[in-house]
């Protein structure tokens, strides 16, 4: 089983601290680490490798749970930019992460590319306590 089926496993048991919403297709969940404030990630509830692969239906409806969940971002945390990634380069399991992006951070690096970053992730991981109290807040904001 690959790493995103077993969170979404533990979402469906209500184990999953990181979980903020559970959509039809989707959980919205936190990051495992803030370097970027507000950092969440859309992760598609079945194993599908690539978006292509998704019924055409699933790929509108999950797009839009998307949209609603970045919409959510932008006002909660006012970031200047969202930046959104679908790679499955490491995880070949639909998801997006979801970047809010501030003046500081896009100073930070001239390419502007938030995976730039990935060294400084490991310097802002939260813990599960951490990770369900920022899931409150966000889907207090729904
Ligand atoms: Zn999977």
């Amino acid at each position: 089983m690959c790493l995103i089926c077993e969170r979404i496993q533990s979402a469906k048991k209500g184990e999953n601290p990181y979980v903020i919403k559970e959509f039809k297709n989707s959980f919205f969940v936190v990051g495992d680490h803030q370097y970027f404030k507000g950092y969440c990630l859309m992760i598609l509830k079945d194993h599908v490798e690539d978006l292509t692969d998704l019924e055409e239906d699933v790929q509108l409806e999950y797009m839009q749970e998307v949209m609603e969940a970045a919409k959510l971002l932008k006002k909660i945390f006012k970031p200047v930019r969202m930046n959104y990634s679908c790679l499955g380069n490491f995880v070949p399991h639909v998801h997006f992460h979801l970047f809010p992006r501030y003046e500081e951070d896009l100073r930070l690096d001239e390419t502007k590319n938030p995976w730039h970053c990935i060294d400084e992730f490991k310097n802002h991981t939260i813990n599960e306590f951490e990770a369900r109290s920022l899931a409150k807040l966000i889907a207090s904001s729904f």
